[in-house]
């Protein structure tokens, strides 16, 4: 057992922002189900909010290959959102999964939803590169 973790107070902040951030995603993934009902010829739906880095994209990709990959990574977001509120319901939030060490603020901060601390994370990556 964690001896000394985040404080009622704080896991319950992280809570609200966790929330508010997966109402945000459902959001974008709500719109962009929209989008794609009704066909690519009506582009009314707004995505211009969402700043995309050109690198990841490559430079041909036509807008509705952009919102599947936005949809993708915004279903996955939904995931890990919704196990890092399981996480702060059975207090296990904010500890590394891989060493247990506790994940420092300035990262949940940045990634509230982030499951290993800087260096296990680095570490998987390399794993999962590998693969
Ligand atoms: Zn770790």
């Amino acid at each position: 057992m964690p001896t000394k973790g985040l404080s009622n107070e704080r896991l319950e902040n992280y809570e609200k922002i966790l929330i508010e951030e997966k109402e945000q995603t459902q959001r974008i993934i709500n719109n962009i189900n929209d989008i794609q009902r009704r066909g690519n010829k009506d582009q009314s739906g707004d995505l211009s909010s969402y700043s995309i880095h050109q690198a990841d994209m490559g430079t041909d990709t036509d807008e509705s290959e952009k919102r599947v990959y936005i949809l993708n990574k915004e279903l996955e977001k939904i995931k890990e959102i919704n196990s890092a509120l399981r996480r702060i319901y059975d207090k296990s939030y904010g500890i590394c999964e891989i060493c247990g060490c506790y994940i420092p603020e300035n990262r949940l901060k940045i990634v509230p939803y982030a499951r290993f601390c800087i260096e296990c994370k680095s570490k998987e990556e390399k794993n999962t590169r590998r693969k």
